[in-house]
């Protein structure tokens, strides 16, 4: 089993979807890509949180055999952030975000955490994510993903960790906001031409696009007949896409496609409850049952 390091946020979210909302839930981007993650390989895990982040939050991760040797306590709050859904649950609307210890926040790599064969730098401020590729010795893959936050307030410092990654995903207004292209074809090679060489572009409710080797791939998302939070589906996406990529030992045109399906699955599992609830009810067979629901739906003679 290939490992899997991921550096990100651990957070407390609040949350209000026109289905209910959540106050100070566990939430984070590193958070939800790990889990998801966990279903498929050795998971390590880099962040901060605060005095006040609950420890039971800490079980769950170690439930699944995450690797929490990184995830430091720093004095002061966790970071925590609070969003709004419409009845378009494809985009969040930030109403806060307070960096709080994240602000300060310097990682040092344990030692065993320094050659993991896959790396995801999920969103948080790019100079983080740069600090941790600059101690890694070069894995097999390196992915990103960021948002809004950080495309306006941290443009030079996003270019430059982009311009040291393999792999950008990413969600479709955000792939638009950071290339200024309306056009997502277009907005892809813009992408491309910042250093990445693989692309994914998420689409919410609309699927996931895969720019890779010259090829265009297309997963739709899973049809859901219920759909309560849409917070944690990008990192639950990457998570999955990561880990299936970890579990096979490849990277190859058809793995990827595989990764990016498994992406898929794992989002549409992340959408069906509040925080990471309906992840922590999740069954591997599960997985693999809608991997294969997955197949059914989009073959046709
Ligand atoms: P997503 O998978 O895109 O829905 O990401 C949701 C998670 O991102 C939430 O659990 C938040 O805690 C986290 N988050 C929101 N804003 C930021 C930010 N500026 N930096 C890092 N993480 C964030």
């Amino acid at each position: 089993m290939s490992d899997l390091l991921v550096v990100g946020s651990v957070a407390l979210d609040s949350v209000k979807t026109p289905f209910g909302q959540g106050t100070e839930v566990l939430g984070g981007s590193a958070t939800y890509f790990s889990y998801a993650a966990s279903f498929f390989t050795q998971v390590r895990l880099v962040a901060v949180g605060g005095e006040d982040f609950p420890v039971e939050h800490l079980d769950l991760l170690r439930e699944r055999q995450v690797d929490l040797t990184g995830l430091q306590r720093a004095q002061g709050r966790t970071f925590r952030w609070t969003g709004e859904y419409g009845y378009d649950l494809n985009e969040a609307k930030t109403l806060d975000t307070q960096l709080n210890v994240f602000a300060d926040f310097s990682p040092h790599l344990p030692e065993h955490y320094r050659r993991p064969n896959f790396l995801f730098l999920a969103n948080i401020d790019p100079r983080l994510q740069l600090e941790v590729v600059r101690q890694v010795e070069r894995p097999r893959l390196v992915a990103m993903d960021t948002m809004n936050f950080w495309i306006t307030g941290k443009r030079q410092a996003l270019e430059r960790t982009m311009g040291e990654v393999d792999a950008l995903i990413i969600n479709d207004g955000e792939a638009r906001q950071l290339t200024q292209e309306p056009n997502l074809v277009k907005a892809a090679e813009a992408v491309l031409a910042l250093g990445p060489k693989l692309v994914v572009i998420k689409r919410g409710e609309y699927g996931a696009l895969l720019f890779a080797y010259g090829n265009f791939f297309f997963a739709p998302a899973f049809p859901l007949a219920s759909v309560l939070d849409p917070t944690g589906a990008g990192d639950s996406f990457a998570g999955g896409f990561m880990g299936a990529l970890a579990r096979a030992g490849d990277i190859d045109e058809a793995s990827l496609r595989r990764a990016v399906v498994y992406g898929s699955v794992m989002a549409s599992f992340a959408v069906e409850d509040f925080s990471l609830r309906r992840l922590t009810r999740l069954r591997p067979e599960e997985i693999e049952e809608r991997y294969k629901a997955f197949q059914d739906m989009v073959t046709f003679a």
